[in-house]
């Protein structure tokens, strides 16, 4: 079945109308997103060639039938919904093995690293759920381990000290089509290479003068396997080992031997590490030592989404964002701010699958993981973006009603809560028109509609502002009858809006997201322009003059509600006691802009 972008923003559609949204070209295996003859989503798991090996392996008792993953992220920037992909993947595959899977720090690079980034991880990670219990692991423990296996490298004539700089190191290096040449230094003897990488260590040498590099092949056609630095020279503190080491092992060097150390079993990583993986492989059978399985995925891609630690640090330094927590960051911070659930960000990774294919999918079909999730869990509240007052005149002075209202449709046992109702309201300014289009069956002078949990209403007529001309509040008259929302005579209305009442209300700032980058592709930019021009300038829109029912007062930061009619909201930890500030973390499905939308195509 054919997916067809532009649902992405319409949530769930089960039954004939078919599966979510995959965007179009987007390779997956996964049964659940591509439909099938029942016109809906299949209930089996979705297919994952990663444990198809994992489960061959256990079969063929490849590791002894262990299961032993791990999650290593670099501590250069805070961790982002592309990560959360392989998070799922690392700790889920460990989880349904009955396995383990570490939690290790690629920390080779100590020019980009801090213990902010660290700690951001660590919480980001236990967040989404991964349970690496006591295997918190460092590649930076095992410097001394990778060092003696340089010297290993030496003593067997597979490593030597390279005198070029890194710039002839590139130019020797060849290209595709053309083969390397051999370093000079290439047949230093043993005991020299030996004597050059104990001075190197002992800081004898200034950065970037010397590097070692393992002897392998300069005419491979894999631009890795020809003499790749293992080792290079650069005077730096590290954010754990402090200033004992002057020369720092290269990612490929250390990362294969981290596995092998942690006696991992299967090191999946992403695609872009297919190519390396012959020298992942060199290293481990040069040394001799306990072999794991490299495995590689495709990278999630999302549209309208940048899922670069640089780019998203680009963001940040230049305040762009507010922060790595900006809610309309794609970082785990960031959407946790937002109110995604931990939960919606396991089942939409469970749904995408892992494939061999790059891909790029669509934004909404994350949004679509996150309604679904919070409808089942977030309570329903009344809450007014944009206030319009309504006084209801034949309603007594100074009585307060406490009308019962459901606080979640989906879940009995959320129970119900009271809503207070009285003479002056707030309602949407956009639930009242005074000259109604077709098909607006909302208020509007001699229209009855129903007030949720409330009453019937009819407007009788609006005042305006003398001056401006601007609507300043309406009058209504209600029906007593209708008390709860239902007419004993069976009567009708085709609207019912939500409210709230003006004495008890509590004053909230509301803030609005829309996609942080304008175009599908954000990488996609003009000659000589950087990708910060496909920022959105709408991104973010701030309601100052919101008006919440009086059961939130209080609301902690972080607890999550569906405003009823409005969409999903999360509170903001600026919030203070006499304001809220509430973040939307995704819009309901809005049935009036559609058409609006539709009619604007028309005319
Ligand atoms: P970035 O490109 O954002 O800087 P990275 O790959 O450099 O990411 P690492 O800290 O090295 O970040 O990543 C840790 C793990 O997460 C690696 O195994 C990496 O393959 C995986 N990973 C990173 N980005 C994605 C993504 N978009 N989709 C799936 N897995 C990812
Ligand atoms: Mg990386």
């Amino acid at each position: 079945m054919q997916i067809r972008k532009g649902e992405a923003d319409e949530g769930v559609r089960r039954g004939p109308g078919g599966p979510p949204h995959v965007k179009e070209g987007m390779s997956t295996s996964n049964p659940d997103l591509v439909g099938n003859k029942h016109g809906g989503p299949e209930t089996t798991g979705p297919s994952n060639f990663v444990r198809e090996i994992i489960i061959e392996d256990l079969k063929t008792n490849k590791f002894g039938g262990k299961v032993h993953t791990r999650f290593p992220p670099e501590p250069n920037g805070y961790l982002h919904i592309g990560h959360a992909k392989s998070i799922n993947l690392n700790f889920g595959l460990a989880e349904e093995f009955g396995g383990q899977c570490n939690l290790r720090f690629d920390d080779t690079n100590p020019s980009k690293e801090e213990t902010e980034y660290v700690d951001s991880i660590i919480q980001d990670v236990r967040w989404l759920g991964g349970d690496w219990e006591n295997r918190l692991y460092y590649a930076s423990d095992y410097f001394d381990q990778l060092c003696d296996w340089a010297v290993q490298l030496i003593q067997a004539g597979k490593a030597y000290v390279c005198d070029l700089t890194a710039e002839q190191v590139r130019e020797y290096r060849g290209t595709l089509t053309e083969p390397g040449r051999e370093s000079p230094w290439r047949n230093r003897t043993v005991e020299e290479n030996l004597a050059l990488f104990e001075r190197m260590k002992a800081g004898e040498f200034p950065d970037g003068s010397r590097t070692l590099r393992a002897k392998v092949d300069m005419a491979s056609p894999n631009l890795n396997m020809r003499d790749p630095v293992m080792y290079r020279i650069l005077h730096a503190e590290h954010h754990r080992t402090g200033n004992k080491w002057c020369i720092y092992p290269m990612y490929d060097f250390a990362h294969g031997q981290s596995d092998s150390i942690e006696r991992v079993t299967h090191s999946i990583c992403t695609l872009e590490f297919e190519d390396h993986r012959p020298l992942y492989d060199w290293y481990l059978d040069q040394l001799g030592v306990y072999h794991p399985q490299q495995i590689e995925f495709d990278r999630l891609n999302l549209t309208y989404t940048l899922l670069s630690k640089r780019k998203l640090l680009t963001l940040v330094q230049e305040g762009r964002v507010k922060g790595w927590d900006d809610p309309r960051m794609p970082t785990i911070t960031g959407i946790r701010r937002r109110g995604y659930t931990p939960e919606a960000i396991r089942n939409f990774c469970r749904a995408i699958g892992v494939s061999k294919t790059n891909g790029i999918l669509e934004l909404g079909l994350l949004e679509h993981y996150v309604r679904e999730d919070l409808n089942k869990r977030a309570p329903r509240v009344m809450g007014v973006l944009r206030p319009l007052r309504v006084v209801i005149d034949n309603y007594p002075e100074n009585q307060v009603e406490e009308m019962e209202a459901v606080n979640n449709p989906e879940d009995a046992a959320a129970g119900t809560r009271k809503v207070p109702f009285s003479r002056v309201l707030y309602i949407e300014q956009d639930d009242f028109r005074e000259d109604p289009p077709k098909q607006y069956f909302r208020l509007s002078p001699g229209r009855e509609v129903r007030l949720r949990y409330g009453y019937f209403i009819t407007c009788t007529h609006a005042v305006k502002d003398p001056g401006t001309g601007e609507i300043t509040e309406i009058h209504c008259t209600y029906d007593p009858a209708t008390h709860g929302g239902n007419a004993p005579d069976g009567r009708k209305v085709k609207s019912t809006i939500h409210w709230v009442s003006a004495a008890h209300a509590v004053d909230a700032e509301v803030r609005l997201y829309d996609n942080l980058f304008s175009v599908e592709n954000p990488n996609d930019v003009p000659e000589g322009k950087d990708f910060t021009v496909n920022l959105n300038p709408g991104s973010l829109e701030i309601v100052s003059g919101a008006k919440i029912e009086p059961s939130l007062r209080g609301a902690a930061p972080g607890s999550r509600y569906q405003f009823e009619r409005l969409g999903y909201f999360a509170v903001d930890p600026d919030s203070i006691a006499e304001k809220l500030v509430f973040n939307r973390t995704v819009a309901l499905r809005d049935t009036w802009a559609k058409i609006e939308k539709t009619q604007r195509g028309k005319g």
